[in-house]
């Protein structure tokens, strides 16, 4: 084939590109339907003033074309079957086929929640059996698997510790958080009403200790720390910790989105903390991103058990399980119906195809995963803190920023090499921060490719500045203005026909 023939077969396929708008003609349809064999119903008049006269701008296309037109917008996407997401903080692990092999069982995917309790045994028996794993591997002693993502569990376990305060006469006024937190940690406590008071960490990226001796008083609330926390580095003092807060009457708080690195291993309800939620689309392997349901349980201790969210699930003297409503302290539902069940199915799938060993054993791989990437890469990139990592590594650019290519920069070209970025900037206590989390399910072929990306980048900073920060190079679209994306966003595409009429 000769280039131009190439062009001419490339030409056919960009010219597929996102034009459905514009392939469409009046009179085409993607469906047929039977022929009538009722009356036939006037809508305009049978809908009144609700109807609508026109569809507007909707494409007219048939059923190939559009299918087409899905497939290959599947097609420009990344996703966790494609590759790996080397993401800090976010736990991107393989979703393994077996979770959605029994979430489709047909008795639980098509359960519906206003089923009585004596037909839903089998659901309501999933949501037990799974808050009992949970309870275990977190070593609490009451759970709810209402809430519906991470920073969702986050306001119902500050909920929680805001009823049992004011139960005691007093629901104080200030959260601790460490200046590591993930943003959704001061936006928790805001939103609950708390004043945030910032928290510094010591030169060995953890909590300082004597700081918080300082700053605790009977003000507090508690503290909401993550860990390991949000530099991958596990709080050592973290009994010490607990223990000035409890003896000024406060509690702890644990943001458990890092467990991948504790399940176990070691158990929060043993080191202190008093309340925690779970991330089961981190952790537990449940499908993540994309804007799917995630899942954030929430464990506490007895002392806040009274006002966890109703209802909950309590086994009757003849081995039955009902529904509890009857919980006069409950903070009250945080989420319609029980949660996001889907997820809970797919959480246990996973906790019981893996088993006690299974789970431990997934924990030392994506610790020493994330300990391969940290040997292979110190020498290129700097590492801002010498503490052990556990399931994660954070680096800064600073190496590369003398020559102008920054954390962003080395992100895009990431991209180029087939990889999705690592998260960029963040944590904010690191300048320029570079997080990778390989989690366990990556083998050591793709951590060396990995490797391989990050050391030839450093090469092309050192030596080609401009071309890493002018990257990506091999993508669909170039460089977005991410200003007007956040600020202006283009949430409908539109025919360019009717682009000028509006947004
Ligand atoms: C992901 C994450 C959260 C928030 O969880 P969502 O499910 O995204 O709401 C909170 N804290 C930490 C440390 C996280 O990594």
């Amino acid at each position: 084939m000769s280039n131009k023939d190439i062009k001419k077969a490339t030409h056919h396929v960009n010219q597929n590109e996102g034009l459905i708008f514009e392939r469409s003609s009046p009179g085409k349809k993607g469906y047929r339907l039977a022929p009538l064999d009722v009356p036939e119903v006037d809508y305009a008049k049978a809908l009144g003033s609700s109807a609508r006269a026109d569809l507007g701008n909707m494409p007219e296309v048939s059923e190939m074309e559009i299918i087409r037109h899905f497939t290959r917008l599947s097609t420009w996407n990344y996703a966790i079957d494609l590759g790996m997401y080397p993401l800090g903080s976010c736990t991107m692990k393989y979703n393994a086929r077996v979770n959605e092999y029994v979430a489709r069982f047909p008795g639980l995917a098509n359960a519906h929640p206003y089923q009585p309790a004596e037909v839903s045994q089998g659901a309501m028996r999933v949501m037990k059996t799974l808050s009992d794993c949970l309870l275990d591997i977190t070593g609490m002693d009451a759970i709810t698997l209402q809430p519906a993502a991470g920073a969702h569990g986050e306001m119902t376990g500050i909920l929680l510790m805001h009823a049992y305060l004011q139960s005691r006469g007093n629901p104080r006024k200030k959260i601790l958080i460490p200046d590591s937190a993930h943003g959704t940690n001061p936006a928790t406590a805001a939103i609950c009403g708390y004043a945030v008071e910032n928290l510094k960490s010591n030169s060995r990226g953890m909590v300082d200790v004597s700081a918080l001796a300082a700053q605790m008083n009977e003000d507090v609330a508690g503290l909401m720390l993550t860990n390991p926390n949000t530099l991958g580095i596990f709080e050592q003092e973290i009994h010490k910790i607990a223990e000035i807060l409890h003896q000024k009457g406060g509690l702890l708080y644990m943001d458990g989105a890092n467990m991948n690195a504790l399940v176990g291993k070691t158990r929060p309800g043993d080191f202190g903390v008093d309340v925690m939620h779970l991330n089961l689309h981190k952790t537990f392997s449940t499908p993540h991103g994309g804007g799917g349901p995630g899942s954030g349980p929430v464990a506490c201790k007895k002392i806040l058990e009274p006002f966890l969210p109703k209802p909950v699930i309590v086994e009757k003297a003849d081995g039955t399980l009902a529904f509890d409503y009857d919980r006069p302290k409950s903070v009250g539902r945080v989420r319609m119906f029980y949660g996001n069940f889907g997820m809970h199915v797919r959480a246990l799938a996973y906790t019981l195809a893996n088993g006690p060993d299974g789970l431990r054993q997934t924990t030392e791989d994506a610790v020493l995963n994330a300990n391969y990437i940290r040997k292979k890469l110190e020498g290129d990139y700097t590492l801002p803190y010498q503490s052990p990592s556990m399931h994660e590594v954070v680096f800064s650019d600073s190496i590369q920023e003398q020559k102008g290519v920054k954390t962003g920069d080395i992100a895009k070209r990431l991209i180029d090499y087939g990889f999705h970025p690592y998260t960029v900037s963040f944590p904010l206590v690191v300048h320029g921060a570079i997080m990778i989390e390989p989690t366990e399910s990556e083998s050591l072929e793709e951590l060396d490719l990995l490797v391989d990306a990050m050391k030839s980048i450093a090469r092309e900073a050192e030596e080609d500045p401009e071309f890493v920060r002018n990257a990506p190079h091999t993508t669909r679209v170039k460089r977005l203005d991410e200003t007007a994306a956040a600020r202006k966003p283009i949430l409908r595409w539109k025919p360019a026909s009717a682009k000028s009429a509006g947004d």
